[in-house]
């Protein structure tokens, strides 16, 4: 059993989680972060970061690592281990690890994973121009001939975004009709730079070094079409899993907040609209992109993390026996 009660346990090691982290510690409550094993998350596997204020360039792992740095000189203890299981039915919360550990609060900062089409390929060359992210990577095909693989309102958006900067988007669909939204969908097939390829499928990302194009199969037939950067924009899936029952998740398992459950014209059990980040479980609070299914940025992340951490530390305060 433990034996003392946490101030505050933040699961996650992402900026959300680092970012409260920060917050958390310089109000000397000495957070106890659960990273996950790999810690860091999604940033972990992206190169260079050039829309981060402050920093002109920067890849993602140094970022994670600066930040877990600072957190540290904080006196933020970091444990690079998965948590287990919760429990949440009574207080003192309880974590498990290693261990069971015990917190008057928690910050669950967990993040989401961007769903790939699972070619080896794909995964040999993702940072390599396969990217998930058009706002990240977008900038450095300038001039360059893109792919976009999907249907939905992401892969509008991002084919979209990337008539910024690319010369040609070959947008890359596995049936005859798209799911996005009417108005997404006009823009995208009324775009002069996107052409798209209904009922085709990605056999093989092709390349060494680099992405040089895709194999493709359409109609029984296969043919190569030369790509410099193939964007992947099937969806995201939120780290929530380890929170089902324990905690209110949207039909997608995106975590509720005061602030989105109140968004979307719904109250949670303990809302208190003085928590944006407060869950359906009083004490319990949630950001970065476990929460948010729409900017999904690093920067967004870190500046829900600071809300969660300023909710917490308020919350504590007010609870204070
Ligand atoms: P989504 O709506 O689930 O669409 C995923 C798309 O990827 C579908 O077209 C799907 O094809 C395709 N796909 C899935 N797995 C695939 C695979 N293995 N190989 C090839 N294609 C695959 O996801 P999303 O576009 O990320 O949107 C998620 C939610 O966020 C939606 O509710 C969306 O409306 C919302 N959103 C809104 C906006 C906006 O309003 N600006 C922007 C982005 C997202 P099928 O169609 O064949 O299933």
């Amino acid at each position: 059993m433990a034996d003392n009660i946490e101030d505050v346990i933040i699961i996650g090691g992402g900026p959300a989680g680092l970012a409260a982290a920060v917050y958390t510690s310089r109000a000397t409550l000495k957070p106890l972060m659960f990273a996950g094993a790999p810690y860091g998350g999604q940033l972990m596997l992206t190169s260079e970061v050039e829309n981060y204020p402050g920093i002109p360039t920067i890849v993602g792992p140094e970022l994670i690592e600066r930040m877990r740095e600072q957190v540290r000189e904080f006196g933020t203890r970091i444990m690079d281990q998965n948590v287990l299981k919760v429990d949440f039915s009574k207080k003192p919360f309880k974590i498990t690890a290693d261990k069971d550990y015990l917190a008057k609060s928690i910050i669950i900062a967990t993040g989401a994973q961007a769903l790939w089409l699972g070619l080896e390929s794909e995964q040999k060359l993702r940072g390599k121009g396969v990217s998930a992210c058009a706002t990240c990577d977008g900038f450095f095909f300038k001039e360059k001939v893109v792919g976009v693989v999907g249907g939905g309102d992401s892969a509008m958006e991002e084919a979209l975004f990337l008539t910024k900067f690319a010369s040609k988007i070959h947008l890359i669909h596995r049936r005859d009709s798209f799911r996005a939204s009417k108005i997404m969908q006009e823009r995208v097939l009324n775009h002069d730079k996107i052409q798209v390829h209904w009922n085709t499928e990605i056999l093989k990302v092709l390349g060494e070094q680099h992405v040089e194009g895709v194999s493709l199969k359409a109609e029984g037939k296969t043919s190569d079409l030369k790509l410099d950067g193939l964007f992947i924009a099937i969806g995201h899936k939120p780290d929530t899993d380890l929170f089902k029952g324990h905690i209110e998740l949207d039909e997608k398992g995106y975590m509720l907040t005061n602030a989105t459950s109140a968004l979307a014209g719904k109250k949670l059990p303990a809302f208190n609209p003085k928590f944006q980040t407060g869950t359906s479980v009083e004490g319990v609070f949630a950001a970065g992109d476990n929460v948010d299914h729409v900017y999904r940025q690093a920067g967004t992340a870190v500046g829900m993390g600071i809300e969660a951490a300023i909710d917490a530390e308020r919350w504590l305060e007010e609870t204070a026996t």
